[in-house]
């Protein structure tokens, strides 16, 4: 039996949030309110949705050796992840600096400090780590070129679920694409990785089959309230999400795909993995925050 359900390869930001009238213009200085410090980071944030809903998870990422740090990897073992797998080095933490106007619009800066600095040779040297998990999850919060190390790396046996955010401005390699089973999208990704130029129609299904045809073995598109397309070449699924009153849709997508991997890894076919994964989606909507808002499987709505 392998050790862990889940190992997330990724991103470990610290979000900065103050909430101010409106947003300086050049040169000026407004007053905003106090500051609030929250883990985030694509990566720490599904590891957390994974571990909480029960899957054996180890995160591997990179953070400074610094308060933000610290603060992250209490977050992650707090939840139950293995950080056995984050390097702590000189490179400050990733943060994200966020202003939130009286309009509810954020303005985000991010620094990806010690996130930039996950290498290829970070990738080698934690084979072992990478060839414990039954599924692997990716982001593009870290270079392009580690995220295609880990492809590379992982035995074939192993799943690789791919959320490509942010997207990349130069397309995907096909090995990166060929490997994700699924690549999980949300609209706008599923927009930018298709480029408007291609007349690829409106819908998810045409967005999941135009995707399909650049080579993953399976696609989810994530649609907001709306639920979730799965797709392979065998068909597509269409699952709505359960109706909840939405509080603070932050982080709702990595709650999403941390699901998603752990049900894939306890050995779901995709459908049914999405069927769960709406639901915990939907519940990480109802509370405020990222990792904060998300639920134990206990907490998870029925189906
Ligand atoms: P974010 O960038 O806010 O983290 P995203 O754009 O990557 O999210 P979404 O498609 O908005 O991803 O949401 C992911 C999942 O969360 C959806 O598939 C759905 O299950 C759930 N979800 C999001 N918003 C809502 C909502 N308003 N009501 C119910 N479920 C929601």
């Amino acid at each position: 039996m392998r050790e862990f359900d889940l190992v997330v390869v990724g991103s470990a930001n610290a979000d900065l949030v103050v909430g101010v009238e409106r947003r300086p213009a050049a040169g000026e200085t407004v007053l905003g309110s106090d500051l609030v410090v929250h883990p985030g980071g694509k990566g720490a944030n599904q590891a957390v949705a994974a571990a909480r809903l029960g899957a054996r998870t180890a995160l591997l990422a990179r953070v400074g050796d610094d308060a933000y740090g610290r603060m992250l990897l209490d977050g992650q073992r707090a939840a139950g992840v293995d950080t056995s797998g984050v390097l702590v080095g000189r490179v400050p933490t990733g943060v994200a600096l966020i202003t939130v106007d009286s309009s509810g619009d954020n303005g985000i800066v991010v620094s990806p400090g010690a996130n930039a600095r996950l290498t290829p040779a970070d990738v080698r040297a934690a084979s072992g780590l990478l060839a414990a998990a039954r599924v692997v999850s990716l982001q593009l919060e870290i270079p392009l070129e580690t995220v295609a190390e880990v492809v590379r790396a992982v035995p074939p046996i192993t799943r690789v679920v791919l959320n490509p955010s942010p997207v990349p401005p130069t397309e995907l390699p096909a090995e990166v694409l060929a490997a994700c089973d699924p690549l999980v999208v949300n609209e706008h990704e599923a927009r930018v990785l298709l480029g408007e130029s291609r007349g690829v129609g409106d819908t998810p299904g045409e967005w999941a089959a135009a995707l399909l045809a650049l080579g993953p073995r399976s696609v989810v598109v994530t649609l907001g309230a709306a639920g979730a397309l799965a797709a392979d070449r065998q068909g597509a699924v269409l699952v709505p999400s359960p109706r909840v009153t939405a509080v603070d849709t932050t982080g709702a997508g990595d709650a999403f795909t941390g699901a998603l991997g752990h049900r894939l890894a306890a050995g779901d076919d995709l459908p049914t993995a999405v069927r769960y994964a709406v639901r915990v989606g939907a519940a990480s909507v109802t509370r405020r925050g990222a990792q904060d808002s998300y639920p134990t499987a206990a907490e998870v709505p029925a189906g």
